[in-house]
């Protein structure tokens, strides 16, 4: 009952924020925060992790935090590294709810137990993510469902949160028919389930072989919900093709590292890079109109969900289906004219090692809902 209601309140804040994104394009919709870059793990396609950074002090991450809260940021998720191996990560997310932000929480489950999901629930977290690579752990990944079972049965009984668990396809990842057997496993337990696309250790994106792109299939039929609203981009980065979006990351979308520096997101580091303390209005503006080369061959889900809003084209791409369908419905079964695909980007950039490592979770209005 009350994971209800908390989903009915996440839900509702949602939305709120989904009207304020309409209603001004002038403010970032989601940042990343990165309070700790330490893992516990070493995945071979990962390069978002050291072994032996210290945690940002608690003070610095909520000074980061109310600047972020100032420059009218709606969400907060909160990566690494494992953030998890942060002493106040408990602090961290009840900082962002006081501060009016909604929290979410992206992590590899390790250090999960039903005491630590307690104290989650207390601080106020809204939303989770684990990344689940495989069902056994190899040489790529340890992100086991084998490994990790035991903890999600914990999130399900515990967790008021939402709980989302993400499998990958690419990069390396052995046996791409695992990411049914977790999408199974996390449906099964109450949980939303999505699939993400992801790099090899160098870093390249690579269409997606066919027994790979097989199981992307299979997945979706059975998360059909999950998948709705992102099958554009998703669908383009399995068969390798570019998507055109315009990309409103340093805008819309924030990335904000360790050192608390703002940066376009986890694969585009060092841009603009100028510190979060500094960041203004202005750099806002600029970078909402600054196009980024790195667009067409993305897989920053995040990036992709808030540019969303800002897109009438992406809107009408993202919902047409179901006008589509609710038009056919009323009508006696005359369809609606399906919208001419936009047309393609004149200039498309290289694949190269600028897409993510892993996709991102956000609230389920902007996730693969
Ligand atoms: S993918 Fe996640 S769990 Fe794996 S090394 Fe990177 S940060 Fe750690
Ligand atoms: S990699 Fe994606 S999210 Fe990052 S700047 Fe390029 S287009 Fe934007």
């Amino acid at each position: 009952m009350k994971k209800k209601s908390s989903f009915l309140k996440l839900k509702l804040r949602e939305a709120a924020m989904i009207s304020r994104g309409f209603l001004s394009q002038r403010h970032p919709v989601l940042a990343h925060v990165i309070p700790m870059r330490r893992c516990n793990l070493a995945c071979a396609y990962c390069n978002e992790y050291d072994n032996y950074s210290k945690p940002v002090p608690f003070a610095e991450m909520q000074r980061r935090l109310d600047k972020l809260a100032d420059l009218g940021t709606a969400i907060i998720t909160i990566s690494g590294g494992e953030p998890m191996m942060h002493p106040q990560i408990f602090e961290i997310v009840a900082h962002i709810r006081r501060r009016g932000m909604i929290a979410g929480l992206i992590t590899n489950g390790f250090y999960l137990t039903p005491e630590k999901i307690r104290r989650f629930n207390a601080a106020g977290l809204e939303y989770l993510q684990i990344s689940i690579d495989n069902v056994e752990p190899d040489e790529v990944s340890k992100k086991s469902l084998r490994l990790l079972d035991k903890r999600l049965q914990w999130l399900a009984e515990h967790a008021d949160f939402q709980v989302n668990i993400n499998s990958v396809i690419g990069g390396g990842i052995k046996q791409p028919e695992d990411a049914i057997t977790v999408g199974r496993r996390a449906l099964e337990l109450g949980f939303s389930a999505t699939v993400g696309v992801i790099h090899d250790g160098q870093g390249e994106l690579k269409p997606l072989a066919e027994r790979e792109q097989r199981v992307y299939r299979e997945f979706k039929q059975m998360s059909r919900q999950e998948y709705a609203r992102l099958d554009w981009f998703q669908e383009n980065l399995a068969q390798g093709r570019p998507n055109n979006w315009s990309c409103r990351a340093g805008a819309r979308y924030l990335y904000i590292c360790e050192d608390g520096l703002v940066h376009y997101c986890s694969q585009q580091r060092g841009t603009p890079g100028v510190p979060l303390a500094d960041y203004t209005q202005a750099d806002l503006d600029r970078e909402y109109k600054t196009e980024k080369w790195c667009a067409p061959y993305c897989t920053v889900a995040c990036a992709q969900k808030t540019a969303l809003l800002d897109d009438p084209r992406n809107l009408i791409r993202l919902y047409g289906d179901s006008l589509r369908q609710w038009v056919k419905d009323k009508s006696g079964g005359q369809p609606l004219p399906v919208v001419a695909p936009a047309p393609a980007p004149t200039h498309v950039a290289p694949v190269k090692s600028h897409d993510v490592v892993k996709p991102d979770a956000v609230p389920q209005v902007l996730s693969a809902e």
